[in-house]
Protein backbone atom coordinates (compact mmCIF):
# COMPACT_ATOMS: atom_id res chain seq x y z
CA UNK A 1 0.00 0.00 0.00
CA UNK A 2 1.76 3.10 -0.69
CA UNK A 3 1.30 6.16 1.47
CA UNK A 4 0.09 9.93 0.87
CA UNK A 5 3.31 12.04 0.64
CA UNK A 6 3.28 14.76 2.28
CA UNK A 7 4.40 16.97 -1.28
CA UNK A 8 1.81 14.82 -2.40
CA UNK A 9 -1.00 16.28 -0.29
CA UNK A 10 0.37 19.71 -0.43
CA UNK A 11 -0.01 19.46 -4.36
CA UNK A 12 -3.36 18.07 -4.59
CA UNK A 13 -4.51 20.94 -1.70
CA UNK A 14 -3.02 23.36 -3.89
CA UNK A 15 -5.30 22.15 -6.83
CA UNK A 16 -8.06 21.97 -4.51
CA UNK A 17 -8.67 18.63 -5.75
CA UNK A 18 -8.51 17.41 -1.21
CA UNK A 19 -8.94 14.26 0.39
CA UNK A 20 -11.47 12.71 2.58
CA UNK A 21 -10.73 13.77 5.76
CA UNK A 22 -11.23 17.53 4.82
CA UNK A 23 -14.00 17.16 2.86
CA UNK A 24 -15.94 15.69 5.19
CA UNK A 25 -15.63 18.48 7.59
CA UNK A 26 -15.36 21.32 5.20
CA UNK A 27 -18.14 23.50 4.26
CA UNK A 28 -19.83 22.30 0.58
CA UNK A 29 -17.92 25.47 -1.01
CA UNK A 30 -14.67 24.13 -0.34
CA UNK A 31 -15.56 20.48 -1.28
CA UNK A 32 -15.43 21.44 -5.08
CA UNK A 33 -12.68 18.69 -6.52
CA UNK A 34 -13.02 19.07 -10.47
CA UNK A 35 -12.25 22.42 -10.79
CA UNK A 36 -12.34 23.10 -13.94
CA UNK A 37 -16.02 22.47 -13.56
CA UNK A 38 -16.47 23.65 -10.65
CA UNK A 39 -18.39 20.33 -9.58
CA UNK A 40 -18.85 18.97 -6.34
CA UNK A 41 -16.74 15.73 -5.39
CA UNK A 42 -19.01 12.86 -4.94
CA UNK A 43 -18.55 10.54 -1.32
CA UNK A 44 -17.41 7.16 -2.23
CA UNK A 45 -17.99 4.03 0.89
CA UNK A 46 -16.09 0.96 -0.23
CA UNK A 47 -18.18 -2.19 1.23
CA UNK A 48 -15.56 -4.65 1.95
CA UNK A 49 -11.68 -3.68 2.33
CA UNK A 50 -10.23 -7.06 0.86
CA UNK A 51 -7.54 -7.12 -1.72
CA UNK A 52 -9.24 -5.23 -4.56
CA UNK A 53 -10.57 -2.41 -2.11
CA UNK A 54 -6.82 -2.15 -0.45
CA UNK A 55 -5.02 -1.90 -3.59
CA UNK A 56 -6.53 -0.77 -6.31
CA UNK A 57 -9.74 0.98 -5.51
CA UNK A 58 -8.56 3.17 -2.46
CA UNK A 59 -5.09 4.28 -4.26
CA UNK A 60 -7.28 4.84 -7.71
CA UNK A 61 -9.77 7.16 -5.11
CA UNK A 62 -7.01 9.30 -4.14
CA UNK A 63 -6.29 10.21 -8.08
CA UNK A 64 -10.32 10.72 -9.06
CA UNK A 65 -11.65 14.13 -10.16
CA UNK A 66 -15.27 13.66 -9.49
CA UNK A 67 -15.41 11.35 -6.42
CA UNK A 68 -13.14 10.29 -3.22
CA UNK A 69 -13.30 8.04 -0.64
CA UNK A 70 -15.54 9.20 1.96
CA UNK A 71 -16.46 6.37 4.31
CA UNK A 72 -15.72 2.26 4.51
CA UNK A 73 -17.57 -0.58 5.63
CA UNK A 74 -15.72 -3.47 7.44
CA UNK A 75 -16.40 -6.59 9.11
CA UNK A 76 -13.45 -6.13 10.65
CA UNK A 77 -12.91 -4.30 13.27
CA UNK A 78 -8.20 -3.97 12.85
CA UNK A 79 -8.95 -2.63 9.79
CA UNK A 80 -10.97 0.60 11.10
CA UNK A 81 -8.04 2.60 12.20
CA UNK A 82 -5.52 1.52 9.77
CA UNK A 83 -7.89 3.16 6.59
CA UNK A 84 -9.48 5.81 9.23
CA UNK A 85 -5.35 6.95 9.64
CA UNK A 86 -4.90 6.40 6.39
CA UNK A 87 -7.30 8.10 4.27
CA UNK A 88 -8.37 10.60 7.05
CA UNK A 89 -11.48 9.26 7.40
CA UNK A 90 -13.33 10.46 10.35
CA UNK A 91 -15.06 8.13 12.87
CA UNK A 92 -19.04 8.50 12.02
CA UNK A 93 -17.85 7.61 8.79
CA UNK A 94 -16.82 4.00 9.42
CA UNK A 95 -19.72 1.21 9.48
CA UNK A 96 -19.87 -2.37 9.96
CA UNK A 97 -22.16 -4.59 8.69
CA UNK A 98 -24.43 -4.47 11.16
CA UNK A 99 -25.33 -1.10 11.41
CA UNK A 100 -24.71 -0.40 7.41
CA UNK A 101 -28.15 0.59 6.62
CA UNK A 102 -27.78 4.12 8.77
CA UNK A 103 -25.63 5.23 6.09
CA UNK A 104 -28.68 6.25 4.67
CA UNK A 105 -28.62 9.41 7.02
CA UNK A 106 -25.09 10.41 5.99
CA UNK A 107 -24.78 12.65 3.54
CA UNK A 108 -21.24 13.15 2.50
CA UNK A 109 -21.76 9.20 1.34
CA UNK A 110 -23.21 9.46 -2.48
CA UNK A 111 -21.61 6.28 -3.97
CA UNK A 112 -21.64 2.62 -2.31
CA UNK A 113 -19.47 0.85 -4.39
CA UNK A 114 -19.97 -3.01 -3.28
CA UNK A 115 -16.57 -5.15 -3.22
CA UNK A 116 -17.56 -8.22 -1.15
CA UNK A 117 -17.48 -12.25 -2.37
CA UNK A 118 -20.27 -12.26 -5.11
CA UNK A 119 -22.67 -14.15 -2.65
CA UNK A 120 -22.72 -10.71 -0.96
CA UNK A 121 -23.11 -8.14 -3.68
CA UNK A 122 -26.99 -8.58 -3.99
CA UNK A 123 -28.02 -8.04 -0.22
CA UNK A 124 -25.75 -5.40 0.01
CA UNK A 125 -26.62 -3.47 -3.39
CA UNK A 126 -29.82 -3.49 -2.74
CA UNK A 127 -29.44 -1.95 0.87
CA UNK A 128 -27.30 0.51 -0.64
CA UNK A 129 -30.42 1.38 -2.79
CA UNK A 130 -32.43 1.59 -0.34
CA UNK A 131 -30.38 3.95 1.72
CA UNK A 132 -30.87 6.12 -1.05
CA UNK A 133 -27.24 5.92 -2.58
CA UNK A 134 -26.36 5.35 -6.17
CA UNK A 135 -24.74 1.78 -6.44
CA UNK A 136 -21.31 0.59 -7.73
CA UNK A 137 -21.72 -3.49 -7.56
CA UNK A 138 -18.31 -5.60 -8.34
CA UNK A 139 -18.63 -8.31 -11.19
CA UNK A 140 -19.83 -10.92 -11.29
CA UNK A 141 -22.78 -9.01 -10.85
CA UNK A 142 -24.66 -11.16 -8.54
CA UNK A 143 -24.89 -15.26 -7.88
CA UNK A 144 -27.85 -15.40 -10.84
CA UNK A 145 -29.77 -13.79 -12.96
CA UNK A 146 -32.83 -13.58 -10.39
CA UNK A 147 -30.25 -11.01 -8.26
CA UNK A 148 -29.50 -9.52 -10.98
CA UNK A 149 -33.29 -8.53 -11.18
CA UNK A 150 -33.64 -8.16 -7.59
CA UNK A 151 -30.63 -5.24 -7.85
CA UNK A 152 -32.21 -3.67 -10.84
CA UNK A 153 -35.61 -3.28 -9.32
CA UNK A 154 -34.58 -1.85 -6.20
CA UNK A 155 -32.35 0.78 -7.85
CA UNK A 156 -35.07 1.90 -10.11
CA UNK A 157 -37.45 2.11 -6.90
CA UNK A 158 -34.80 4.41 -5.14
CA UNK A 159 -34.11 6.14 -8.63
CA UNK A 160 -30.60 5.67 -7.71
CA UNK A 161 -27.95 4.45 -10.39
CA UNK A 162 -26.67 1.49 -11.03
CA UNK A 163 -23.19 0.38 -12.23
CA UNK A 164 -21.16 -2.71 -12.52
CA UNK A 165 -17.21 -2.44 -12.07
CA UNK A 166 -16.47 -2.95 -15.28
CA UNK A 167 -13.43 -0.88 -15.26
CA UNK A 168 -12.66 -2.04 -19.19
CA UNK A 169 -15.07 0.43 -20.85
CA UNK A 170 -13.56 3.38 -19.20
CA UNK A 171 -9.70 2.34 -20.22
CA UNK A 172 -8.51 3.12 -23.52
CA UNK A 173 -7.32 0.44 -25.01
CA UNK A 174 -10.74 -1.58 -24.82
CA UNK A 175 -12.65 1.78 -26.22
CA UNK A 176 -10.41 1.94 -28.97
CA UNK A 177 -11.10 -1.87 -30.07
CA UNK A 178 -15.14 -1.09 -29.31
CA UNK A 179 -14.79 2.53 -31.82
CA UNK A 180 -12.61 0.06 -34.37
CA UNK A 181 -15.27 -2.60 -34.48
CA UNK A 182 -18.52 0.31 -34.79
CA UNK A 183 -16.53 1.88 -37.47
CA UNK A 184 -15.92 -1.93 -39.05
CA UNK A 185 -12.37 -0.24 -39.66
CA UNK A 186 -11.41 -3.83 -41.01
CA UNK A 187 -14.44 -4.47 -42.62
CA UNK A 188 -16.61 -7.55 -41.86
CA UNK A 189 -15.71 -9.43 -38.69
CA UNK A 190 -15.42 -13.02 -39.01
CA UNK A 191 -14.13 -14.53 -35.73
CA UNK A 192 -13.04 -13.47 -31.86
CA UNK A 193 -11.11 -15.61 -29.41
CA UNK A 194 -10.80 -14.76 -26.11
CA UNK A 195 -8.98 -16.18 -23.00
CA UNK A 196 -9.09 -14.72 -19.20
CA UNK A 197 -7.43 -17.14 -16.91
CA UNK A 198 -5.00 -17.26 -14.28
CA UNK A 199 -3.74 -20.36 -12.67
CA UNK A 200 -5.07 -20.20 -8.74
CA UNK A 201 -2.49 -22.26 -6.33
CA UNK A 202 -2.84 -20.20 -3.09
CA UNK A 203 -5.48 -21.38 0.02
CA UNK A 204 -7.77 -23.65 -0.92
CA UNK A 205 -10.16 -21.84 1.86
CA UNK A 206 -10.36 -19.22 -0.32
CA UNK A 207 -13.83 -17.43 -1.00
CA UNK A 208 -13.70 -17.72 -5.06
CA UNK A 209 -13.29 -21.85 -4.44
CA UNK A 210 -16.44 -22.03 -2.25
CA UNK A 211 -19.43 -22.46 -4.73
CA UNK A 212 -21.95 -20.88 -1.86
CA UNK A 213 -19.72 -17.24 -2.01
CA UNK A 214 -18.87 -17.48 -5.68
CA UNK A 215 -21.21 -18.74 -7.32
CA UNK A 216 -19.09 -20.63 -9.68
CA UNK A 217 -15.69 -21.00 -10.50
CA UNK A 218 -13.42 -19.44 -13.40
CA UNK A 219 -16.20 -18.65 -15.14
CA UNK A 220 -17.71 -16.37 -12.92
CA UNK A 221 -14.42 -15.17 -11.83
CA UNK A 222 -12.51 -14.33 -14.93
CA UNK A 223 -15.29 -16.20 -17.65
CA UNK A 224 -17.44 -12.73 -17.66
CA UNK A 225 -13.97 -10.61 -19.21
CA UNK A 226 -13.72 -13.32 -21.73
CA UNK A 227 -17.44 -13.25 -22.37
CA UNK A 228 -17.44 -8.56 -22.73
CA UNK A 229 -14.33 -9.28 -24.95
CA UNK A 230 -16.62 -11.77 -27.72
CA UNK A 231 -19.25 -8.39 -26.91
CA UNK A 232 -17.13 -5.92 -27.57
CA UNK A 233 -14.91 -7.40 -30.13
CA UNK A 234 -17.96 -8.63 -32.38
CA UNK A 235 -20.26 -5.88 -31.57
CA UNK A 236 -23.00 -7.71 -30.63
CA UNK A 237 -24.82 -10.05 -28.37
CA UNK A 238 -24.72 -13.61 -28.97
CA UNK A 239 -27.39 -16.07 -30.18
CA UNK A 240 -26.31 -18.99 -28.83
CA UNK A 241 -23.68 -20.73 -27.09
CA UNK A 242 -21.97 -24.27 -26.59
CA UNK A 243 -19.55 -25.08 -23.38
CA UNK A 244 -17.19 -27.27 -22.42
CA UNK A 245 -15.33 -27.90 -18.91
CA UNK A 246 -12.14 -29.31 -18.11
CA UNK A 247 -11.02 -30.63 -14.58
CA UNK A 248 -7.30 -31.28 -13.97
CA UNK A 249 -6.77 -30.73 -9.97
CA UNK A 250 -10.37 -31.95 -8.77
CA UNK A 251 -8.70 -32.15 -5.27
CA UNK A 252 -7.97 -28.63 -5.41
CA UNK A 253 -11.08 -27.40 -7.29
CA UNK A 254 -13.78 -28.97 -5.32
CA UNK A 255 -16.58 -27.53 -5.76
CA UNK A 256 -15.73 -24.72 -8.56
CA UNK A 257 -15.37 -24.75 -12.02
CA UNK A 258 -11.38 -25.10 -12.93
CA UNK A 259 -11.59 -24.69 -16.98
CA UNK A 260 -14.23 -23.96 -19.49
CA UNK A 261 -14.18 -23.32 -23.06
CA UNK A 262 -17.40 -21.89 -25.29
CA UNK A 263 -17.97 -21.29 -28.61
CA UNK A 264 -20.94 -18.34 -29.59
CA UNK A 265 -22.95 -17.89 -32.54
CA UNK A 266 -24.09 -14.25 -33.66
CA UNK A 267 -26.76 -12.95 -35.46
CA UNK A 268 -24.23 -11.13 -38.61
CA UNK A 269 -22.28 -14.71 -38.91
CA UNK A 270 -19.12 -13.74 -36.83
CA UNK A 271 -17.90 -16.91 -34.50
CA UNK A 272 -15.99 -16.79 -30.83
CA UNK A 273 -14.53 -18.81 -28.90
CA UNK A 274 -13.46 -17.86 -25.19
CA UNK A 275 -11.41 -19.61 -22.96
CA UNK A 276 -11.69 -19.42 -18.87
CA UNK A 277 -9.56 -21.30 -16.05
CA UNK A 278 -8.37 -20.98 -12.48
CA UNK A 279 -5.47 -23.47 -13.93
CA UNK A 280 -4.10 -21.51 -16.87
CA UNK A 281 -2.31 -17.96 -17.31
CA UNK A 282 -3.94 -16.33 -20.23
CA UNK A 283 -5.20 -13.22 -21.08
CA UNK A 284 -5.82 -11.93 -24.66
CA UNK A 285 -8.47 -11.26 -27.36
CA UNK A 286 -8.36 -11.59 -31.18
CA UNK A 287 -10.13 -10.33 -33.80
CA UNK A 288 -9.96 -11.33 -37.11
CA UNK A 289 -11.61 -9.77 -40.12
CA UNK A 290 -12.26 -9.35 -43.89
CA UNK A 291 -9.10 -6.75 -44.14
CA UNK A 292 -7.43 -7.28 -40.93
CA UNK A 293 -7.13 -7.99 -37.59
CA UNK A 294 -7.29 -6.62 -33.83
CA UNK A 295 -5.59 -7.61 -31.07
CA UNK A 296 -4.85 -6.97 -27.07
CA UNK A 297 -2.40 -8.79 -24.65
CA UNK A 298 -3.21 -8.57 -22.03
CA UNK A 299 -6.72 -7.42 -22.57
CA UNK A 300 -8.35 -7.40 -19.13
CA UNK A 301 -5.47 -7.26 -16.75
CA UNK A 302 -5.17 -4.31 -14.60
CA UNK A 303 -1.90 -3.52 -15.20
CA UNK A 304 -1.65 -1.65 -18.45
CA UNK A 305 -3.11 -3.49 -21.45
CA UNK A 306 -1.15 -3.42 -24.62
CA UNK A 307 -2.38 -4.00 -28.33
CA UNK A 308 -1.97 -3.94 -32.15
CA UNK A 309 -3.85 -3.92 -34.72
CA UNK A 310 -2.66 -5.06 -39.05
CA UNK A 311 -1.93 -1.52 -38.90
CA UNK A 312 0.53 -1.02 -36.16
CA UNK A 313 1.12 -0.91 -32.40
CA UNK A 314 -1.84 1.02 -30.18
CA UNK A 315 -0.45 3.49 -27.76
CA UNK A 316 -2.74 5.24 -25.13
CA UNK A 317 -1.38 6.84 -21.89
CA UNK A 318 -1.73 4.78 -19.31
CA UNK A 319 -3.74 5.61 -15.84
CA UNK A 320 -5.45 3.75 -13.36
CA UNK A 321 -8.68 1.54 -15.17
CA UNK A 322 -10.35 2.20 -11.89
CA UNK A 323 -10.17 5.56 -11.20
CA UNK A 324 -11.48 6.32 -15.04
CA UNK A 325 -14.40 4.25 -14.25
CA UNK A 326 -15.06 5.93 -10.77
CA UNK A 327 -15.07 9.04 -12.45
CA UNK A 328 -16.84 7.83 -15.67
CA UNK A 329 -19.75 6.78 -12.90
CA UNK A 330 -19.47 9.45 -10.66
CA UNK A 331 -19.88 11.87 -14.35
CA UNK A 332 -22.92 9.88 -14.87
CA UNK A 333 -24.17 11.08 -11.83
CA UNK A 334 -23.20 13.98 -11.47
CA UNK A 335 -23.76 14.90 -15.26
CA UNK A 336 -25.84 12.56 -16.62
CA UNK A 337 -22.73 11.32 -18.55
CA UNK A 338 -23.54 7.49 -20.16
CA UNK A 339 -23.51 4.77 -17.92
CA UNK A 340 -20.86 3.16 -19.63
CA UNK A 341 -21.32 -0.52 -17.40
CA UNK A 342 -24.81 -0.54 -16.38
CA UNK A 343 -26.43 -3.22 -14.18
CA UNK A 344 -28.36 -4.71 -18.03
CA UNK A 345 -24.88 -5.13 -19.07
CA UNK A 346 -24.17 -7.31 -15.87
CA UNK A 347 -27.11 -9.30 -16.20
CA UNK A 348 -26.94 -9.85 -19.63
CA UNK A 349 -23.38 -11.21 -18.78
CA UNK A 350 -25.11 -13.40 -15.62
CA UNK A 351 -27.44 -14.54 -18.46
CA UNK A 352 -24.33 -16.37 -20.65
CA UNK A 353 -22.97 -17.90 -17.53
CA UNK A 354 -26.32 -19.46 -16.43
CA UNK A 355 -26.07 -20.70 -20.22
CA UNK A 356 -22.52 -21.77 -20.41
CA UNK A 357 -23.59 -24.11 -16.76
CA UNK A 358 -26.50 -24.83 -18.31
CA UNK A 359 -24.72 -26.38 -21.80
CA UNK A 360 -22.58 -28.22 -19.71
CA UNK A 361 -24.86 -29.91 -17.49
CA UNK A 362 -26.71 -31.02 -20.77
CA UNK A 363 -23.89 -32.63 -22.38
CA UNK A 364 -22.20 -29.66 -24.36
CA UNK A 365 -25.75 -28.77 -26.07
CA UNK A 366 -26.00 -25.28 -28.06
CA UNK A 367 -27.81 -23.04 -25.57
CA UNK A 368 -30.05 -20.40 -27.86
CA UNK A 369 -29.80 -17.02 -26.62
CA UNK A 370 -32.13 -14.28 -26.74
CA UNK A 371 -30.57 -11.21 -25.48
CA UNK A 372 -31.69 -8.31 -27.99
CA UNK A 373 -30.10 -5.00 -27.43
CA UNK A 374 -29.51 -5.98 -23.48
CA UNK A 375 -26.27 -4.01 -22.13
CA UNK A 376 -24.71 -2.75 -25.59
P1 LIG B 1 -10.93 -10.49 -1.08
O1 LIG B 1 -11.06 -11.90 -0.64
O2 LIG B 1 -9.58 -9.90 -1.16
O3 LIG B 1 -11.81 -9.55 -0.14
C1 LIG B 1 -13.12 -9.90 0.25
C2 LIG B 1 -13.56 -8.99 1.36
O4 LIG B 1 -14.85 -9.42 1.77
C3 LIG B 1 -12.65 -9.04 2.58
O5 LIG B 1 -12.54 -7.75 3.12
C4 LIG B 1 -13.41 -9.95 3.54
O6 LIG B 1 -13.13 -9.65 4.90
C5 LIG B 1 -14.85 -9.62 3.20
N1 LIG B 1 -15.78 -10.69 3.54
C6 LIG B 1 -16.96 -10.51 4.15
N2 LIG B 1 -17.58 -11.69 4.34
C7 LIG B 1 -16.77 -12.63 3.85
C8 LIG B 1 -16.84 -14.05 3.78
N3 LIG B 1 -17.90 -14.72 4.21
N4 LIG B 1 -15.81 -14.71 3.21
C9 LIG B 1 -14.74 -14.05 2.71
N5 LIG B 1 -14.61 -12.71 2.77
C10 LIG B 1 -15.61 -12.00 3.34
O7 LIG B 1 -11.67 -10.38 -2.48
P2 LIG B 1 -11.47 -9.26 -3.59
O8 LIG B 1 -10.44 -9.71 -4.55
O9 LIG B 1 -11.31 -7.93 -2.97
O10 LIG B 1 -12.88 -9.37 -4.38
C11 LIG B 1 -14.06 -8.76 -3.90
C12 LIG B 1 -15.03 -8.56 -5.09
O11 LIG B 1 -14.41 -7.73 -6.05
C13 LIG B 1 -15.40 -9.85 -5.81
O12 LIG B 1 -16.73 -9.80 -6.23
C14 LIG B 1 -14.48 -9.86 -7.03
O13 LIG B 1 -15.00 -10.56 -8.12
C15 LIG B 1 -14.37 -8.38 -7.31
N6 LIG B 1 -13.10 -8.02 -7.97
C16 LIG B 1 -13.17 -7.29 -9.11
C17 LIG B 1 -12.01 -6.94 -9.77
C18 LIG B 1 -12.09 -6.09 -11.00
O14 LIG B 1 -11.09 -5.98 -11.69
N7 LIG B 1 -13.22 -5.47 -11.31
C19 LIG B 1 -10.78 -7.35 -9.27
C20 LIG B 1 -10.75 -8.09 -8.09
C21 LIG B 1 -11.93 -8.42 -7.44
Amino acid sequence: MDHISRRKFNKTLSKGIVGSTFLSSLPYACALGADQNNQKKLGVALVGLGSYSTYQLAPALMDCEYCYLAAIVTGTPEKEKIWQDKYGITRENVYNYDNFDKIASNNSVDIIYVVLPNSMHADFSIRAARAGKHVICEKPMAMNVEECDAIIDACKKANVKLGVGYRLHSEPYTKEIKRIVAAKEFGKINYIGAEAAYRSTSNPEQWRLNIELSGGGALMNMGVYAIQSVIYGSGENPISVTAQEFSTRPDYFKETDETITAQFEFESGVFANIMTSHNVSANKLFGSCDNGWFELDPASTYIPLAGRTSKGPLNFKQERQQKLQMDDFAKHVLMGAPNVAPGEMGKRDMIIVEAIYKSIAAGNKKIPLNLGQMGL
